[in-house]
């Protein structure tokens, strides 16, 4: 039996900035709700959160881990019934761990952005904010490090209105600032509150200080205004009550929107993301956290309040949705691999519907094959419980799936469905990597593949068993923070070479070719015979392989072969031989002979086709593009923006923020090396820049030359 309903769930993940502050807050939620008994301090490396010993060294969180914690409100008596169950997902807040923040979009239901109070919004919150836009997550914000000498919660407020969403509504006050920062005001309440105690757990209310009083009020109206547009009867009665009280000015006392009313109506509003509430406070000097925390339940959803996910049947191939109940057939999405020293292999999902026995049978529905859920596994910071049961809304981890990657469909295996997948971006940079003994040579083709199973974006090319091996990933600091764990948790020493990027090539007019493979002099000889199109495709639309032969020219069972010496050619491309990507090849005519046609015959007729084909079609060198946004003081902006010029970067836009320039740019990757080390001595180290991966563009004729000389 269920011993929380699922009312009473909250799936959320803690979204920030690097040292936005995303570290403590976990680490102090999981202090509160009582999962963890000691304060450790990040910068000593405590931080329960941070369980990867390399993320402790680094100081930034790699690994979206799940942690499950109870809270009731502060405001209600502590009873076994207020409970609820919190599913805390942690994401990182490095950019060139995007996927980590992706796939935990995908399966949080809501979530916390933490801003630091001096910077407010920076590049990264930006590029998350709108990854949470596209998954639709309801959000609160919290101005962390009003503590700290410079904070603002006026301007970190104000930045994120500006920046971020005009949705954004404060339900805090702060009460003092910097080392005068004291506690908050609860708008919403019109209380102030304070954090007593060794560790501030004691909560105490008392009346908002005068000199604050005014500023309050106004704020509340504001608050007010913007809620009860969300609600129409609450905006019949806010009018009708204004109304009453210009009429009646100065004669009785002034009515106001119930606490009650508000809270319902923000609660609609947050969720329909029509309004994100912002609290603040300092999770390092403990004042302000259990607020974010009733704030999570007041305002963020249950899975109850989620629509149902939808997915394909796979029987009939017709869409199908499954409501958040544990009534309807076990449905749920694996969303994270992680090897694990003492269980091997751990793969975190969460249940969409359904229930999930201990022993029990569950399809991969991607893989389309059966899995026994032999150990579930929910994991608290500091210890993990064995379970017998999950149900909908569960965060778990089962132990020892054999072939289930990130992204699988797992589901009851009388009812299969496959939810939606989670797309993640092709790797953009490549690193030659060799053994360093011959014995570190054995264990290193194992340790990429367990490496490759954990992250999607991290690929592996090359024979794994010569030890001639390239690697490929979303950055240099990506692969960095893998190479390293090899070495970690792996113990094999590999030497790397320098970061490559990863070209790919494409074809940019339509062509045909034919391919012929015939060997008939004695003996059993050897035919294959065909005849490609291919046609080139938009941007990022990958390759399509049609089979458009009549009457059987072809016999059926050869046309897999065919795709397959497609697909092998493609993989060396005609111009420097990098990667063929965004073409349609078409398989229109060929021939075959009774006796000699083999599939061998056909791969190889088919590869000839292809090379013919992609040779007549003005094939090109493409470059992964990235997008960069790079902040500097005023005095900088000649001397970056030229530099970016240089770089062959396009500047988009240069917009002003304080006595900051914003500079918004394309810039090829290629040119990206060490751009950080650069970017410091012209600024002085003042200037900052993010960058992620945009898309692929052609290259100009003279680096292409370059790179076909090997030079780039
Ligand atoms: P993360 O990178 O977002 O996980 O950030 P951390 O939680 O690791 O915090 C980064 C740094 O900011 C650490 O040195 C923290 O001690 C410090 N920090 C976190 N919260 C606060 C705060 O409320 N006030 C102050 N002054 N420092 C804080």
């Amino acid at each position: 039996m269920r011993k929380y309903p699922l009312e009473k769930y909250r799936n959320i993940g803690i979204i920030a900035h690097i040292d936005a502050g995303k570290t403590t807050v976990s680490e102090r939620i999981l202090f509160y709700t009582g999962t963890s008994y000691k304060i450790g301090e990040v910068h000593e490396g405590a931080a329960v959160m941070d369980w990867m010993e390399q993320e402790r060294e680094r100081g930034i969180t790699i690994t979206a881990a799940a942690t499950t914690c109870f809270w009731a409100p502060s405001y209600i008596e502590e009873g076994e019934e207020n409970k609820h169950r919190i599913n805390l997902i942690d994401t990182p807040g490095h950019i060139d761990f995007t996927v980590e923040v992706k796939r935990s979009l995908r399966i949080l239901d809501g979530a916390v952005v933490v801003f630091d109070g001096v910077a407010g919004v920076e590049p990264q919150s930006e590029t998350n904010w709108r990854y949470a836009d596209d998954y639709k997550v309801p959000r609160i914000c919290f101005i962390n490090k009003i503590d700290r000498i410079g904070a603002s919660f006026e301007k970190s407020f104000k930045s994120i209105i500006e920046r971020l969403t005009p949705n954004a509504v404060a339900i805090q006050l702060p009460i003092g600032n910097e080392s005068e920062f004291e506690g908050v005001i609860d708008l919403i309440k019109m209380k102030a509150f304070r954090f007593e105690g060794e560790h501030g757990e004691k909560i105490v209310s008392y009346d908002i200080p005068e000199k604050l009083m005014e500023q309050a009020i106004q704020m509340r109206s504001i608050l007010v205004e913007k809620v009860v547009e969300n609600d129409e009867e609450l905006l019949n009665d806010y009018l009708t009550m204004i109304e009453e009280q210009s009429a009646a000015e100065g004669q009785s006392k002034k009515k106001e929107i119930g606490e009650d009313d508000l809270k319902r109506v923000l609660r609609k509003a947050t969720l329909n993301n029509n309004l994100v509430p912002v609290l603040c406070g300092s999770a390092l000097k403990n004042k302000g956290v259990q607020l974010i925390l009733d704030a999570v339940i007041d305002y963020l959803p249950s899975p109850v309040d989620l629509p149902p996910v939808k997915g394909i049947n796979l029987k009939n191939e017709s869409e199908v949705e499954r409501r958040p109940e544990d009534g309807e057939p076990f449905s749920a999405l694996a969303f994270k691999i992680a090897a694990d020293p003492f269980v091997g292999s751990l793969t975190y999902f969460r249940v969409y519907s359904g229930v999930l026995k201990r022993g029990s049978y569950i399809l991969n529905a991607v893989k389309e094959n059966q899995e026994r859920a032999g150990r579930i596994l929910r994991m608290h910071a500091n210890e993990r419980e064995e379970v017998e049961e999950v149900y909908t809304g569960d965060i778990c981890a089962l132990v020892g799936l054999k072939d289930t990657t990130t992204g699988d469909t797992l589901c009851d295996v009388e009812n299969p469905i496959i939810l939606e997948k989670i797309v993640f971006p092709e790797p953009v940079i490549s690193q030659r990597i060799s053994p360093k003994t011959k014995a570190d040579q054995e264990k290193m083709g194992l340790a990429l593949r367990r490496l490759m199973e954990e992250d999607p974006t991290f690929r592996v090319s090359g024979d794994l068993e010569t030890g001639d091996t390239i690697i490929s990933g979303m950055g240099e600091l990506h692969l960095d923070v893998l190479v390293e764990r090899m070495r970690r948790e792996f113990v094999v020493d590999a030497n790397v070479g320098r970061p490559q990027v990863a070209y790919k090539e494409t074809i940019q007019e339509t062509s045909k070719a034919e391919g012929k493979y015939i060997r008939q002099s004695g003996g059993r000889g050897q035919y294959g015979h065909v005849w490609l199109k291919v046609v080139p495709l938009e941007s990022g639309k990958g390759f399509i392989f049609i089979d458009a032969i009549k009457g059987g020219v072809i016999p059926k069972e050869f046309i897999s072969a065919v795709e397959k010496g497609v697909k092998e050619s493609m993989s060396k491309g005609m111009v420097a031989g990098y990667p063929l990507i965004d073409m349609e090849v078409t398989l229109y005519d060929g021939s075959f002979h009774d006796v000699d046609s083999s599939e061998i015959a056909f791969k190889i007729a088919a590869s000839i086709a292809l090379q013919e084909a992609v040779k007549n079609a003005k094939p090109v060198i493409l470059e992964p593009i990235m997008k960069l946004q790079v902040i500097i003081p005023s005095d900088f902006l000649g001397d970056v923006a030229g530099n970016l010029s240089s770089r062959r970067g396009r500047i988009d836009s240069i917009s002003d923020r304080d006595n900051i320039k914003v500079i918004d740019s394309m810039v090829p990757l290629s040119e990206m090396f060490g751009y950080a080390t650069h970017l410091r001595s012209m600024t002085q180290g003042r200037g900052v820049f993010t960058m992620e991966f945009s898309n692929y563009e052609r290259v100009p004729k003279n680096v292409e030359s370059a790179i076909i000389e090997g030079k780039k």
